[in-house]
């Protein structure tokens, strides 16, 4: 399989640092911003393949990427919206929502049932498996590219898809201009660039399906960048005890998981809102 070096997508500086192996693959982290990325890795062109099919072709095998459905995120996003959103959701003035790395349509889901009436919500998703499953339950989510979405949104949600992306400055640049000049750009991804060891990690770090972990200052940092100003950040752990159990049995499973000890890890599930800098 074709394979290429990169360097840390923030500071573009190469780093020798190893921090995590999984699946043939290397995740480095850079020493100067601390965000963890995967060298060398798939082409562009494999990653995209990838994206929409659900599998990975390696040199090990054919490795899957369908994540199932997650019904607790209902609760968690419903929860997280609502306080990110609160004072324009309390407004009552209709927003559009776009959805990007939809799934099944969880987010939208919640988003249509808690936003204000007359509010549009559309998601989009690229392996068409999940948005035909989402279509089956009514759910607005269409399996498209960003090129093909007109007009402009209030807020566009990314929950958990930064660390799946092969070039995150052009994808954020490409969506900064589908948000409205007052827009809001709310995130869900780990701050795995924070972990200096891997063994806080507190899962499998499913390489070469994640790319690139940043972490919470290196994340604000990216978003600065494209105009974005961070204005509500709120965090999850994952290192529960229920947490620490499943790892466990993941362990006994033969996964590659670190064996961790509940409240331990400095690992966190970040959820950020950042809003447009008006020009
Ligand atoms: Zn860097």
């Amino acid at each position: 399989m074709e394979l290429e070096e990169v360097a840390c997508p923030l500071c573009g500086i190469s780093s020798d640092v190893i921090w995590g192996r999984e699946n043939g693959f290397i995740a480095r982290r850079c020493e100067d911003c601390g965000v963890a990325y995967v060298s060398p890795r798939p082409t562009v062109a494999a990653i995209d393949e990838a994206t929409r099919l659900g599998q990975h072709r390696t040199d090990a095998g054919v490795l899957k990427v369908e994540y199932r459905p997650i019904p607790s995120s209902l609760k968690l996003y419903r929860g997280k919206i609502r306080a990110a959103f609160a004072e324009r959701i309390d407004a009552g003035r209709p927003l559009s929502w776009l959805d990007i790395g939809a799934g099944y349509g969880e987010l939208v889901a919640v988003a249509m049932d808690i936003l204000p009436p007359g509010s549009s919500v559309l998601g989009v998703e690229p392996m068409e498996a999940k948005a035909r499953a989402a279509q089956a339950h009514g759910l607005p989510v269409r399996a498209c590219t960003l090129d093909s979405l007109e007009g402009s949104f209030d807020v566009i949600s990314l929950m958990n898809v930064f660390s799946h992306l092969p070039d995150f400055r052009s994808f954020l640049g490409d969506l900064a201009r589908l948000l409205k000049p007052d827009g809001s750009l709310f995130l869900r991804t780990g701050n795995g660039g924070d972990l200096s060891r891997r063994a806080d990690y507190p899962d499998k770090l499913d390489l070469p399906d994640h790319l690139v972990f940043a972490g919470r200052s290196s994340l604000r940092r990216i978003l600065e960048e494209q105009g974005l100003t961070v204005t509500w950040e709120d965090t999850e752990r994952l290192d529960t005890v229920r947490g620490a159990a499943k790892l466990m049995v993941k362990k006994a499973l033969g996964k590659p998981v670190p064996f961790l000890l509940p409240y331990t890890s400095p690992f966190r599930d970040c959820f950020v809102r950042a809003d447009r800098t008006m020009v």
